[in-house]
């Protein structure tokens, strides 16, 4: 079993001084896998008042210096890159396919924002005024345990580009890829002090992060719950904050979609990640006299899901990350049955054939309540509501009536019409006819109670950034 025991601060790997523990399962098999020392306050704000003293000097290296770091950054995670992959897929339990895309395109990020470095619009100027972008400072990071590497990369290269400091506390579920990631961070040479992590939990060191005063800026990513309560620490000193929070992503079939093409998609996002997918397409609204045909396909696309182990390429769906995630899941399933939602397929219980492991059943309920439980929280794990409506503007309405709006599928045979519906839907983000783009560092980030601000390539750097005039 490894033991993680120290943090990185100041380009050192320094002990933790606590003897608070957490013991990390494989979720594939429940085996114990590692033991994560859990930091107190006193650590995070050493690296705290690190990162302030470093930020004085690293905000005045050159853009050159700072491309060259991110080419180094880029390298040396991808020496790694299938030991970060097979580590993901042991802690967390990500099938290896979508770990494989995830982790190139994580890595892939550091190279995304070295190009936009070189187009960045850090000084504006005319006859009679100066607008430059600064960095905004030392950011706060606050990761979830979903998505560990993309938001390691998606926080740091744009702070390094801004010539920023960070503080970063990983979730502490992802203990060994967050180990591998930092023994990287340290092969690539960057400056002492401007990467700086910190282990533990939301209340041991996540709140000395959010209150501290000199942290000017928190990138959070994780629970609308948890995002709130940031939100109002952050309210006290006024720091920058941008916020990624959760959603109940609808997917509309509107009615001259081949629902054949369609379906395949309709999963993929529901059942994405196995569910724990912030993005997941987990509301899915088809017209009404279409319901039939929708069960009929989806329980045979369902069929040929393959539920085990992640490690295996044909595997479509693995395990939740903890016994805790998959009760949350389960009660969740209890709560639809109990309001009579009909259940198409899965429920409760383990998935079948499998006797370890924490797998959820893929499971389809058919509701006719759009207020139900189910329908409107987040549940993070292969759950999908199936809705019906009767027409165009009902799909719109039923599609917007959630707290949340951060992403939406549209699927139609004629772009036009679903481009017009797209436009309807009050979501950070809509993909048509797809589940997955290929769109280069897009705007990421959520309307409504999904979350404040945006972030994803240069909109990650206009997010680390100050703007300041000065005036002849
Ligand atoms: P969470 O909110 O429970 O925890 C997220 C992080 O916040 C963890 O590191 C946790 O330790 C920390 N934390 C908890 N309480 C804190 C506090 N009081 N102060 C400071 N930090 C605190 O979320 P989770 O269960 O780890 O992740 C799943 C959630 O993340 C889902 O809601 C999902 O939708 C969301 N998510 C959103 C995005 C996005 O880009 N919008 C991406 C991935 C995940």
């Amino acid at each position: 079993m490894k033991i993680i025991d120290h943090n990185y601060i100041n380009g050192a790997f320094t002990p933790i001084r606590s003897h608070e523990s957490l013991i990390l399962k494989n979720p594939t098999t429940e085996e114990a896998i590692a033991q994560i020392y859990l930091s107190t306050p006193q650590a995070m704000n050493e690296a705290i008042t690190c990162a302030a003293q470093t930020f004085e000097t690293f905000s005045k290296t050159s853009i050159e210096e700072r491309m060259q770091m991110l080419e180094r950054l880029h390298d040396a995670l991808s020496e790694r890159e299938s030991e970060l992959i097979d580590l993901a897929v042991l802690e967390f339990g990500a099938t290896i396919t979508t770990t494989k895309r995830r982790t190139k395109n994580a890595i892939r990020l550091f190279l995304d924002i070295k190009d936009e470095l070189q187009t960045y619009d850090f000084i504006k100027q005319d006859a009679f005024s100066i607008t430059l972008k600064e960095g905004v400072g030392v950011i706060g990071v606050i990761i979830p345990w979903n998505a560990n590497l993309a938001h390691l990369c998606g926080n740091i290269a744009p702070a390094i580009a801004m010539g920023c400091t960070l503080v970063i506390k990983p979730s502490e579920l992802n203990a060994l890829e967050t180990q591998a990631f930092l023994e990287c961070v340290h092969k690539a040479g960057i400056p002492k002090g401007v990467i700086n992590v910190v282990q533990g939990t939301g209340e041991g060191v996540g709140e000395a992060l959010t209150s501290h005063p000199l942290i000017n800026a928190v990138s959070f990513i994780g629970s609308t719950k948890t995002g709130k309560r940031i939100f109002e620490k952050c309210a006290k000193s006024v720091k920058r904050m941008t916020l990624e929070l959760g959603g109940k992503s609808p997917t509309v079939l509107l009615e001259d979609a081949s629902f054949e093409k369609a379906i395949p998609h309709v999963l993929s996002s529901a059942f994405s990640n196995s569910g724990q997918a912030c993005h997941a397409g987990s509301r899915l609204l088809v017209p009404k006299a279409r319901l039939a045909e929708t069960e009929r396909l989806l329980l045979e696309a369902v069929a040929r899901l393959r539920i085990g182990d992640p490690k295996e390429e044909t595997t479509h769906i693995g395990p939740m990350i903890t016994q805790t995630q998959f009760n949350t899941v389960q009660s969740y399933i209890q709560s639809g049955i109990d309001a009579k939602a009909r259940l198409l397929c899965g429920g409760l219980g383990r998935a079948e054939g499998l006797t370890r492991g924490y797998f959820v059943k893929p499971t389809i309920f058919i509701c006719e309540d759009e207020d139900l439980k189910i329908v409107q929280e987040e549940i993070f794990g292969p759950v999908l509501c199936v809705l019906t409506y009767e027409n165009e503007a009902e799909a719109q309405r039923m599609a917007n009536h959630t707290i949340f709006g951060l992403s939406a599928y549209v699927f139609s045979d004629d772009e036009q019409r679903a481009l017009a519906f797209a436009k309807q839907i009050r979501s950070g983000r809509v993909l048509i006819n797809t589940a997955t783009s290929n769109a280069k560092t897009p705007p990421f980030g959520g309307m409504k109670q999904s979350g404040l601000g945006r972030m994803g390539g240069r909109y990650s750097m206009d997010a680390f950034s100050e703007i300041k005039s000065i005036l002849f």
